[in-house]
C-alpha cells in the first residue's frame, strides 16, 4: 500500500520543501520506493534536488496535468527523473501557475492529481507532494489525493497564527472530497533552541493544537547547513550527515515510518 503525504502550509518559507527533500530521501534510505512531486510553480523542490533550471526541463507536472485534463493516458514513467539519492522526482516550473488558472474551467478540477496518483501509486511505497504557499486549486488537488498532510510551521509568531485557515481548509477537503485525509502532524521547523521565544512558541503550538492535532515530538532546529542544501542539490544526510538538522530529519523519518507501519 502506497501512502501519499502532502506537505502543505499557505505561509511561505516555513520549511515545506526542505522537509519534502529530507523526509523523502530519508524514507528512501530506509528502503522505501519514494516519489517526490513538485506542486509549486517556483520549482523549489526541483531546484533543491539539483535541477537548477526547471524552466528548461522538457516534461514536468504541467504536461502530465494537460494529458489528464484531456483524458489522455499518461505513459508509464512519463516526466519522472531519477535522483542519485534513490528518489524519483516529478518536477515543476513556472508554467504550473498557468495550469492553475486553466483548471478553473475543468470539471472535477480538484481531482486531477488524484487520477494521476491512481496510475502511479503501485510503483511506490510513498509519494510526497511539496505544495506551494497558497490554498489554491493545486494545493486542494494535493489534499484531495493525499492520505495525510504534514504541516511544517516555522517557530515564530505570524506563521503560527496562519495555521487556523490551513486547518479549516484541510477539514473542508476532508468533508467534501477526501474523507480518508488525516493530519500526519504539525512539524515545528527552524527552531532556535537558544532563545526562550522559540521555546514559548513550541509550547503555544502544543497548547493550542496538541489536543486535536498531532504535533511531532521532533523539532527541526534552525541550521545554516539545512539552509545551504537547496544550493547543493543533495539531502542533509549527504551534505552534513553529523549535524543537528540531519539528526532531526532522521528522527522525523523514523516517526513517519512508524506511523506507516504501526
Ligand atoms: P515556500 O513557501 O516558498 O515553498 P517552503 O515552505 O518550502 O517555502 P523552504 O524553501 O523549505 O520553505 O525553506 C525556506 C527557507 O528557509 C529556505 O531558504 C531554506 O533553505 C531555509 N531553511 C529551511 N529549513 C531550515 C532550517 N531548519 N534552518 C535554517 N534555514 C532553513
Ligand atoms: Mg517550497
Amino acid at each position: 500500500m502506497c501512502k501519499v503525504i502532502a506537505i502543505a502550509n499557505q505561509k511561505g518559507g516555513v520549511g515545506k520543501t526542505t522537509t519534502a527533500v529530507n523526509l523523502g530521501i530519508g524514507l528512501a534510505e530506509e528502503g522505501k520506493r519514494v516519489l517526490l512531486v513538485d506542486a509549486d510553480p517556483q520549482g523549489s523542490l526541483s531546484i533543491s534536488l539539483g535541477y537548477k533550471e526547471p524552466d528548461k526541463l522538457d516534461v514536468t507536472l504541467v504536461d502530465i496535468i494537460e494529458l489528464l485534463v484531456n483524458e489522455e493516458d499518461v505513459p508509464a514513467g512519463y516526466g519522472v527523473i531519477h535522483h542519485k539519492e534513490r528518489v524519483d522526482l516529478i518536477p515543476s516550473n513556472i508554467e504550473l501557475s498557468c495550469v492553475e488558472i486553466s483548471l478553473v474551467n475543468v470539471m472535477s478540477r480538484e481531482l486531477v492529481l488524484r487520477s494521476f496518483m491512481e496510475q502511479v501509486k503501485h510503483n511506490y511505497d510513498v509519494v510526497i507532494i511539496d505544495c506551494m504557499p497558497s490554498l489554491g486549486v493545486m494545493t486542494v488537488n494535493a489534499l484531495a489525493c493525499a492520505d495525510s498532510v504534514l504541516i511544517p510551521v516555522q517557530a515564530a509568531y505570524l506563521p503560527v497564527k496562519g495555521l487556523q485557515q490551513l486547518i479549516k481548509t484541510i477539514y473542508t477537503v476532508k468533508r467534501r472530497l477526501n474523507p480518508k485525509l488525516e493530519i500526519e502532524g504539525i512539524l515545528l521547523t527552524m527552531v532556535d533552541h537558544r532563545t526562550n521565544y522559540a521555546k514559548e512558541i513550541v509550547l503555544e503550538v502544543n497548547d493550542a493544537y496538541g489536543k486535536t492535532i498531532p504535533v511531532f515530538p521532533i523539532e527541526i532546529p534552525l541550521s545554516v547547513r539545512a539552509a545551504e542544501i537547496s544550493q547543493v542539490g543533495t539531502s542533509i544526510y549527504d551534505y552534513d550527515p553529523k549535524g543537528k538538522a540531519a539528526f532531526a530529519y532522521t528522527a522525523l523519518t523514523k516517526e513517519v515510518l512508524n506511523q506507516m507501519e504501526g
